[in-house]
């Protein structure tokens, strides 16, 4: 039997490549690699990498530290083309996805904070307490943990080591135990491209290793993307030490179309907003909400667009979307579909998919009650609920009716209506007229449970830096300080 690759882990300037865990192509369902499994060990000698990384790293200057990041971007564009064939074998994405969107876009990302990094924000310096001049720091964490998940693996990483390096942190990172190879290739890249050993490491394996993250003394942050059933745990985890949290939870969007929206562009932006990454997509436009004049027009056109979506291997032509990424999770996106029939709910599967692998159809959910769990809860699969609305105000009431509120969108040529349901959405993003459009100078991250901080733009640099108040004499007279006898005299 050919001997398949092995993915091992970075630590330092390591490749650390004990134990072994089959990769499985979840367009075959058959291992296509194998990679070593961490353990604490592996965190705590990663750990100390990364600490003794960071202290030369911050002490560059800003241009310094965007000069190494811009060489890092160029060296991850010049194998743009085999990250994205290897991201779509590990995660079962479709080609085109990877290599018009993950990739490119996570190459801005970095571009986008090695730059603006070197432009920090906060008060101007100036006398705010007589006789001193104030002036603001920014100063690093020191080593930020970082948990990724499956969906978008090698973008995830990115989101998370981007800004902490550019503010001058170390990294070390877990990526999920199913698609961990980018995350990998990625680290080696750093390696090659001069960035120093030891700023970005990988361990990997599962909850153990995401646990020991979370409650190393040395680690100041956990910068984490997944579920918010997890989120929870390492907010959990986190809290003794208070370290410094991000979480970039679930999501369960809304998608709202009325009467006065332009139906044709509603239904194709359903379309791409509900499958796209087949559905694994935190802000998958999951529940579709359709007010009832055009409800029967918008269903039909929608429906007749669905059956149109090409489910198969993620490198033939034509393919726009390929397996879900495991066989686990395939299971339970087919247990909500099996559950809302079991419930009376009508649904159409539209077309069909290839015998082997984990491919899922195209499916569609008419009317639910907004109580089902199909409504209310995660599917993360090709799989759209349509529903009915009357009012603007149920079309409101309805779309907060979930405990996330990671984004949402809303279709309607009226701009007052508009500008009224961008206030009112309970979510991270609003779309108007459009839904999953994302840029590296955006904010992206949730209301409710979807989580606490913000991905990209330079919130998230802010998430991943300390504001220190420095405060300075400038009267000369080092006596004059504060005397118990002065103090509350005035
Ligand atoms: P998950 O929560 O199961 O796993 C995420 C990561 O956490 C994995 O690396 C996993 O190994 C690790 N982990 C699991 N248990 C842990 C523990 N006890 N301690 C520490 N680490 C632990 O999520 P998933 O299934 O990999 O990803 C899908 C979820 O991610 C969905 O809910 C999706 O909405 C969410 N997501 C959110 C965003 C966002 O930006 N808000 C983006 C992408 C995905």
């Amino acid at each position: 039997m050919e001997k398949l690759i092995h993915y091992p882990m970075v630590i330092g300037a390591e490749l650390v490549a004990t134990g072994s865990e089959d990769l499985i192509d979840p367009a075959s369902g058959t291992a296509f690699a194998t990679v070593a499994s961490g353990s604490k060990a592996d965190v705590e000698s990663a750990v100390a990498a990364a600490k003794a990384a960071q202290l030369g790293w911050a002490a560059l200057s800003y241009g310094e530290r965007c000069a190494a990041m811009m060489k890092f971007a160029d060296a991850l564009e010049a194998k743009s083309e085999e990250l994205a064939h290897l991201e779509s074998k590990n995660a079962g994405k479709a080609l085109k996805l990877t290599v018009n969107s993950d990739i490119p876009f996570s190459i801005d990302n970095i571009r986008y904070f090695a730059g603006v990094a070197r432009r920090q924000e906060g008060a101007a310096a100036g006398e705010y307490v007589g006789g001193y001049t104030s002036m603001l720091r920014r100063e690093p964490i020191g080593v930020v943990g970082a948990i990724t998940p499956w969906n978008y693996p090698l973008m995830m990483a990115v989101w998370k080591i981007a800004p902490a390096i550019a503010a001058g942190n170390a990294v070390v990172l877990k990526p999920a135990p199913n698609t961990p190879a980018t995350t990998i290739e990625l680290a080696k890249i750093a390696l090659e491209s001069g960035l120093p050993a030891g700023l970005i490491n990988i361990v990997t394996g599962g909850a153990e290793v995401g646990e020991a993250l979370c409650t190393h003394p040395d680690i100041g942050m956990i910068s984490f993307t997944g579920s918010t059933r997890t989120g929870r745990r390492i907010a959990e985890l986190a809290s003794p030490m208070i370290k410094r949290v991000t979480l970039e939870l679930g999501g369960k969007a809304p998608f709202v179309v009325f009467a006065d929206a332009d139906i044709e562009a509603a239904a194709q932006g359903a379309v791409v907003g509900v499958y796209v990454n087949s559905g694994q997509d935190c802000t998958a436009a999951t529940r579709i909400y359709v007010q009832d004049d055009v409800y029967d027009q918008f269903l039909a056109r929608f429906t007749e667009l669905s059956k149109q979506v090409k489910v198969g291997d993620p490198f033939a032509d034509g393919t726009d979307i390929g397996p879900l990424s495991s066989q686990a999770h395939w299971h339970k996106v087919k247990g909500y579909v099996e559950e809302a029939k079991e419930q009376g709910i009508e649904v159409i599967t539209c077309g069909t998919v290839p015998a082997e692998g984990f491919y899922f159809p195209v499916t569609i959910l008419v009317d639910p009650p907004q109580t089902a769990n199909c409504v209310q809860e995660e599917i993360f699969g090709p799989v759209a609920v349509v529903k009915r609305f009357s009012t603007e105000a149920e079309a409101v009431m309805l779309a907060n009716d979930t405990p996330y509120g990671l984004a949402g969108s809303c279709w309607t040529l009226n701009v007052q209506r508009a500008m009224r349901m961008a206030k009112a959405m309970q979510c991270g993003t609003v779309w108007i007229n459009d839904h999953l459009a994302i840029g590296s100078e955006m904010p992206h991250g949730g209301f409710k449970q979807s989580g606490i901080g913000k991905d990209l733009s330079h919130y998230a640099l802010e998430e991943y830096t300390v504001v220190k108040h420095v405060l300075i004499d400038i009267t000369g007279d080092q006596r004059k300080g504060w005397h118990f006898t002065t103090f509350g005299d005035a």
